[in-house]
């Protein structure tokens, strides 16, 4: 087979990958990528593009609804899966040309082939060819974990099919507890489906800060998704045509659709990490350094494949940093910390920075200021929700350190919050801002009470 030498391969063509491949190439080097199923990636093809889309199609249900009391008379709204699902597939097609078009435009070449490493300084393609790279960058991203297996697995789909269903399910079972799970309960409880949540731990959203997994479960509830935590899915059965969910405590629902989100893990499976010898961490990702070279001088990996923080803007970060500290002579290195996230549940989260627990174990002394209320919105619709804003303060040097809020828009606000937060605002500071009236983000600059004050007494 032919060999051919370039000075970056890079395996994957996500979110990491393809900013690497384009900033590597456009430093000078010669680059190429490999991608086996779409360029995008997860976040493109079956992740947050997608899901966002979904996202948007399922809030109509409630701006319908509020209209009434807003004097407005629409009729009976009627939802179409199949349109909903051409018209998102469309949008995909259009956003993968278009990263396909900027490889093109920055002279990466473009394989659509699966890759493997073939020892410390080569990859081989599917059909054989070998390339010898002097540089080789794995961001192959991760993939839907299952966790053990129960009888029926075979009948469960996870979020990478729950965009190509071809109907809309009247009941479907979601099982997990992290944001793909809540979002997915959102997503099709709002387009009308009855969405039962099963989640084996105590509540919801773990690792979130305890006052927003119970504020969105609370929600969530008012919103028609029955969620069963302390349980797990035991058994799939197919009863005709319908599917009949087994739970841990003999509980049986009847669905039409099983989907389990219950984690996902490194895509590592296969690509001869072993014969190249580089490492995995305990956590099942590449092993890397700050730079993002693996255990193998020459190997580096970005991304979910690293398990590090698995989201979107941190693998392009990654990407880019690495493509400049190796190909720009401009070393970087990406800070993990205060990463602002959101996830697209109904209501909205978005969160930065330490939760409360985490603030009272990491500082001496922490105030909590915190407020929940009904939004201006749901007064004339009628609606029964309410919104949440909480600020974790370091008591001694007055740094917001976390803010957690759930409520409209809440993915927006916090990428806001996150500009202060990064920047290490005071809560002073935030109360010096005056507050746009009237809006609920007024909150974050208003709280003057605090709701709780950890280990002053101790620290004085
Ligand atoms: P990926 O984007 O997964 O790209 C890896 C690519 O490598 C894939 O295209 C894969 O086909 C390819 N590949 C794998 N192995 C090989 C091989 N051997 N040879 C060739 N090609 C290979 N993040 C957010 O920030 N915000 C969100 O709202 C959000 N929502 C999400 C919703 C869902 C349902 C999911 C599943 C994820 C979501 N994420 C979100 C996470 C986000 O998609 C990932 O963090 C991001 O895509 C990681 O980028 P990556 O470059 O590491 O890998």
């Amino acid at each position: 087979m032919a060999e051919q030498d370039v000075d970056l391969f890079v395996i994957g063509a996500g979110s990491g990958g393809v900013r690497a491949a384009r900033v590597a190439s456009s430093h000078g080097a010669r680059v190429m990528i490999a991608e086996e199923y779409r360029v995008g990636g997860t976040c493109v093809i079956r992740g947050c593009v997608p899901k966002k889309l979904l996202v948007y199609a399922s809030r109509f249900r409630e701006e319908f609804e509020d209209a009434a009391g807003y004097g407005w008379s629409i009729g009976t709204p009627a939802f179409d899966w199949p349109t909903l699902i051409a018209n998102k597939d469309r949008e995909i097609a259009r956003l993968e040309a278009a990263y396909t078009t900027t490889l093109e435009r920055y002279k990466v070449a473009l394989v659509k082939s699966r890759a493997v490493l073939d020892g410390p300084g080569a990859v081989r393609l599917a059909d054989g060819t070998r390339i010898r790279a002097k540089t080789i960058l794995i961001a192959t991203g991760g993939w839907p974990y299952h966790g053990d297996d129960i009888p029926g697995i075979e009948h469960v789909i996870s979020s990478n099919e729950a965009f190509h269903l071809d109907v809309l399910p009247k009941r479907i079972v979601i099982q997990g507890g992290g944001y793909i799970a809540v979002e997915f309960a959102g997503i099709f409880a709002g387009l009308g489906s009855e969405v039962t949540l099963v989640y084996r731990g105590e509540n919801i959203l773990r690792g979130f800060d305890d006052d927003v997994r119970e504020h969105l479960r609370n929600e969530m509830e008012k919103r028609g998704i029955r969620i069963i935590c302390g349980h797990t899915v035991a058994a799939v059965d197919r009863s005709g045509d319908e599917l009949v969910v087994r739970l841990s405590d003999g509980t049986r629902v009847p669905v039409d659709k099983v989907m389990f989100a219950t984690g996902r893990r490194p895509h590592v499976d296969g690509l001869g990490l072993e014969t190249a010898g580089v490492k995995l961490a305990p956590n099942g990702g590449i092993a890397v350094d700050a730079g993002s070279q693996t255990s193998v001088p020459g190997i580096y990996a970005v991304g979910d494949v690293t398990n590090r923080i698995n989201l979107t803007p941190v693998a392009i970060r990654e990407g880019h940093a690495f493509a400049d500290t190796v190909f720009g002579n401009k070393p970087v290195t990406v800070d993990h910390s205060n990463v602002p996230t959101a996830v697209f549940s109904e209501p909205e989260v978005g969160v930065i920075g330490l939760t409360e627990a985490e603030a009272v174990k990491a500082l001496r002394v922490v105030d909590i200021y915190k407020t929940s209320f009904r939004p201006m919105k749901a007064t004339l619709a009628g609606r029964d929700t309410r919104s949440f804003f909480k600020l974790v303060v370091d008591g001694e040097t007055d740094r917001v350190v976390g803010c957690h809020i759930v409520g409209p828009d809440a993915g927006e606000l916090i990428q806001v919050v996150g500009i202060a937060v990064k920047m290490q605002a005071t809560k002073a500071e935030f109360d010096a801002v005056m507050a746009v009236h009237p809006t609920a983000a007024e909150e974050l600059v208003t709280m003057r009470e605090k709701a709780m004050s950890y280990g002053r007494e101790a620290a004085e």
